[in-house]
């Protein structure tokens, strides 16, 4: 599997890729969903628990390109143990960085997330790497209900 990334970057991509600590569901959950990505044939399924505001497990399934499911679990590995304004923060970073923002990918805030800034040369791919975050925002709305 090759991306036109930084090798080091891609290895990162890879990694979460291949072995996401976030895979699965949890329990209990507050709000499931299921997003997908038709133009790059995607899949995502997402489970939260949310308690007192506050995000205590994320996990999600599916399948796809790299970029998406890399991005799926940068997005739970931020998610956790946040609360909605948080993550809303992290999020709009993210869309920044998926723009191309430069400010955006010299932001500690975002970690490895940062590692996936080349996508934004990419414009048929921002749709991957946000398919996580529409989910979770998605996921946001059914636990509010
Ligand atoms: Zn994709």
């Amino acid at each position: 599997m090759s991306l036109p990334l930084e090798s080091v970057y891609q290895e990162l991509i890879l990694k979460h890729y291949r072995s996401s600590a976030h895979r699965g569901e949890v329990e209990e959950p507050s709000a499931a969903v299921a997003e997908r990505n038709p133009l790059c044939g995607d899949d995502i399924f997402l489970t939260v628990r949310v308690r007192e505001g506050i995000v205590e497990d994320v996990r999600f399934s599916g399948h796809g390109c790299a970029i998406s499911q890399a991005a799926a679990s940068m997005m739970c590995e931020h998610a956790v143990g946040k609360s909605w304004d948080e993550i809303h923060r992290v999020a709009d970073r993210f869309r920044d960085l998926m723009h191309g923002s430069e400010e955006a990918a010299r932001d500690r805030a975002l970690g490895d997330m940062r590692a996936l800034a080349g996508v934004a040369r990419l414009p048929r791919r921002v749709k991957c790497a946000m398919l996580g975050w529409d989910a979770l925002a998605e996921a946001e709305k059914q636990a509010a209900e």
